[in-house]
């Protein structure tokens, strides 16, 4: 008889990795193996089977086991088939009187096998396989032992349906991602086209265009800029979903960085009416990824323009403190509201005040933003009040693979309020 312990704590285990990402293959050896220990069998496995399909072995306890699955499924008979064929357990406690099957169990008992339990796996009216139990001795299984194989084999149909669920969500995700990074790649080239002909006639020979002309040229330039800065953070995103983000590390110097934001912001910060205030602390360089680390600040200090009223201010400025250094982005805009703090870094979170005063934006921007950080090995700070917001990227002074990755590894973005570290 199973011991009833040892059963509930594999079953126990087994619930643990239905939230879990191990690969499926490690929790179906690892459920068989431990179902040997708990049912008295010698060994176990699992076949799956679709309709019209061929039968495919997917877990064996040992080689034993592995070699009872394959006749099964290289004969197309045996046990598993009438349990999957009928959706009832099947139980032969002899090989030897054996009559349903005999090819099979010729060679199983040529190969040392006694009997042999199947139980069906199924989800709902869909059956989909069979639990094997084999054993080495002939013999019934007892009441309780047939009741605990029974329940082992529905974790198992759980868990394989669960996985298989995963599995397509993973491979639609994954077909999505594509997609947008397919069309994003598709409409970037004419549209900088369209960009770049705006520019040339805006900038054309004086007289040229009338004043209407020039008016309409300037609104066909800033709705296709931001058409591409749209295009540029879908394809951000993609590249991040597919992991093929990899940073290009070198010395940066944030005066670098800074003067590259300055100038790109520059216009937008004289026409919303803002100072901008720069204070740079006295170590100024980093390892990390120029281009990257640029876009993230860009980020930032786009998002203070966007939300400070005119006559307001935006302050940038680094910091050291022990290995790591502090690159924070204050703003004396209206602030973000409590509620909204534990989402901003949620890809396309849109607050409430960016759209009800139609601020411009795919909430994509912090997302990004708080990506580029985390592949730095650094977190992000936020603190916000009605009187401004700031954002803090604390990065390691000597790049992402000095210090202790695995604990930077697991840091979460610091939402306002809570301490800094
Ligand atoms: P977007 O690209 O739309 O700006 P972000 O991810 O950069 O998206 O920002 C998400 C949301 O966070 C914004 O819609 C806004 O509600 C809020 N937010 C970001 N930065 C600020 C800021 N400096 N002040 C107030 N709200 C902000």
């Amino acid at each position: 008889m199973p011991s009833e312990k040892l059963l509930s704590q594999v079953l126990k285990e087994f619930a643990q990795t239905l939230l879990t990402d191990v690969p499926s293959q490690a929790i179906l050896d690892g459920l068989v193996e431990r179902i040997v220990e708990v049912l008295p069998i010698t060994s176990a496995g699992v076949t799956l089977i679709v309709p019209g399909g061929d039968p495919e072995y997917i877990a064996a306890s040992d080689p034993a086991a592995l070699r009872y699955e394959r006749l099964q499924t290289l004969l197309r008979e045996g046990p598993c088939l009438t349990a999957y064929e009928s959706g009832d357990a099947v139980a032969v406690p002899d090989l030897r009187l054996e009559t349903r099957f005999p090819t099979f169990c010729a060679r199983a008992l040529a190969a040392g096998l006694r009997a042999v339990f199947t139980f069906p796996l199924h989800n709902g009216n869909e059956r989909f396989g069979a639990l094997d139990l084999y054993r080495e001795t002939p013999g019934a299984l007892s009441d309780d032992a047939v009741d605990a194989a029974k329940t082992l084999a529905d974790v198992t149909s759980v868990y394989l349906v669960n996985a298989r669920t995963r599995h397509e969500m993973q491979e639609l995700a994954s077909a999505q991602s594509d997609f947008v990074s397919k069309i994003s790649h598709e409409l970037r080239s004419p549209l900088t086209g369209v960009l770049g002909y705006a520019e040339l006639l805006i900038d054309g020979a004086p007289g040229m265009q009338n004043k209407e002309q020039l008016r309409m040229l300037g609104v066909v330039e800033r709705n296709s800029r931001q058409l591409l800065a749209l295009i540029e953070d879908l394809l951000t995103m993609s590249r991040i979903d597919a992991d093929e983000d990899d940073l290009k590390i070198g010395t940066v110097d944030l005066r670098d960085v800074i003067a590259h934001v300055q100038d790109t912001t520059a216009p937008a910060i004289a026409k919303a009416e803002l100072d901008l205030i720069i204070d740079l602390g006295p170590d100024v360089r980093l390892e990390g990824d120029q281009e990257q680390l640029e876009r993230a600040v860009l980020n930032l200090v786009s998002n203070a323009v966007k939300f400070t009223l005119p006559g307001g201010q935006i302050e940038v400025r680094t910091r050291t403190t022990g290995d790591d250094i502090a690159i924070s982005v204050r703003d004396t805009g209206s602030g973000i509201p409590i509620a909204e703090q534990n989402k901003l870094f949620t890809r396309f979170f849109r607050g409430r005040q960016a759209k009800q005063r139609q601020v411009q934006g795919t909430g994509l921007g912090l997302y990004i933003v708080n990506h580029i950080v985390q592949s730095h090995r650094g977190v992000m700070q936020v603190t916000s009040s009605p009187k401004g917001s700031t954002f803090t990227m604390v990065l390691p002074i000597h790049g992402p693979s000095a210090g202790i990755p695995d604990a930077r590894d697991i840091r979460e973005p610091v939402p306002a309020g809570s301490p800094s570290r």
